[in-house]
């Protein structure tokens, strides 16, 4: 069995991918069995597609290669905590265990603004690793973000 850091690294590797076309860095795996099964990373801007968040296009991809919307026995890793549509979809594919990384106070939805996946009034819940390589997955977003602001500031100097 490899570890969480491990496994996030791979989806740090995603969001990584995600920044070079200009998109959020957000990146996803899901693993079963100790097998990396679907990973994915955020695609909104290039599809113009409001569900083609990191986790939602993983889980889509594991419900492929599995043949089935069920998701029981799988992992998801993602770099940033699930917001409302991710933790929905978590609790209806049956996700066994969400890790993430950095913790999204305006937007997350498995524990910071609520916490979809771990209530005991859904008929299904999943087990939460919270802060696996936060640091890294938070830093990635930052540098994005204040990039993407330095490049809005020379560009409005010009
Ligand atoms: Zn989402």
């Amino acid at each position: 069995m490899r570890s969480h850091e491990y496994y996030m690294s791979l989806a740090l590797d995603e969001a990584y991918q995600a920044a070079q076309k200009g998109e959020v860095p957000i990146g996803a795996v899901v693993v079963k069995d100790d097998q990396v099964i679907a990973r994915a990373h955020n695609l909104r801007e290039t599809l113009q597609l409001p569900t083609a968040h990191a986790e939602h296009l993983a889980m889509e991809q594991a419900a492929e290669a599995l043949g089935t919307w069920r998701l029981e026995g799988c992992t998801l890793y993602v770099t940033l905590e699930p917001c409302v549509m991710c933790s929905g979809t978590i609790v209806m594919s049956r996700v066994e265990q969400v890790v993430y990384g950095a913790e999204d106070p305006k937007g997350g939805c498995s524990g910071s603004l609520m916490n979809l996946i771990e209530d005991p009034q859904m008929n299904h819940r999943a087990k939460v690793v919270r802060g696996v390589l936060a640091y890294s997955c938070g830093q990635q977003l930052k540098i994005f973000f204040k990039t993407l602001r330095q490049r809005k500031k020379e560009s409005a100097s010009q």
